[in-house]
């Protein structure tokens, strides 16, 4: 069974293949909406109505404010394709958690000696010697200092 930080380079490297490949993209909706004149006599009146359109158009939220553009129906094709895009690339953006998740494995590898259990260890032999170990870490290497500052940052 592949371990838990090859599975998350697995998914990356899909999501990256996945992103390489994506076509243009817009963010934003398409609505369809058909519609009726009210005119007398015409077909939108009839039985069974039919009514005019369908008409398209895209919109889009920026700062507020909604922006809108109608499209015929060539048009409206090319923005579904671009708009499915859009929710593609949200879905391929979870790159960023399976990162996260990832750069804590690495870091608790490349660290072995402050993992969490280690560190409960290490706080409670601080907690017996009392204030002479903070001392003793005074001017003691950096990996030293990175252990005092993880154990600061505990409540
Ligand atoms: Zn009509």
């Amino acid at each position: 069974m592949p371990s838990r930080l090859q599975q998350y380079q697995d998914t990356y490297r899909s999501l990256a293949a996945e992103l390489a490949q994506i076509g243009f993209i817009r963010p934003g909706s398409l609505v369809s909406r058909t519609t009726s004149c009210g005119k007398p006599g015409c077909r939108c009146q009839g039985d069974p109505p039919q009514r005019h359109g369908p008409y398209y158009q895209w919109s889009r939220a920026i700062a507020g404010k909604t922006i809108s553009r109608r499209l015929n129906e060539s048009e409206a094709d090319l923005y579904r394709d671009w708009i499915a895009n859009w929710h593609h690339l949200e879905q391929i953006t979870q790159m960023e958690e399976v990162s996260a998740a990832a750069a804590e494995i690495l870091l608790r590898q490349s660290n072995p000696h402050q993992d969490l259990q280690d560190l409960q260890e290490h706080q409670s032999m601080s907690t017996q010697v009392g204030g002479r170990r903070a001392i003793e870490k005074c001017g003691t290497s950096a990996r030293s200092g990175a252990i005092t500052l993880k154990t600061a940052l505990l409540p």
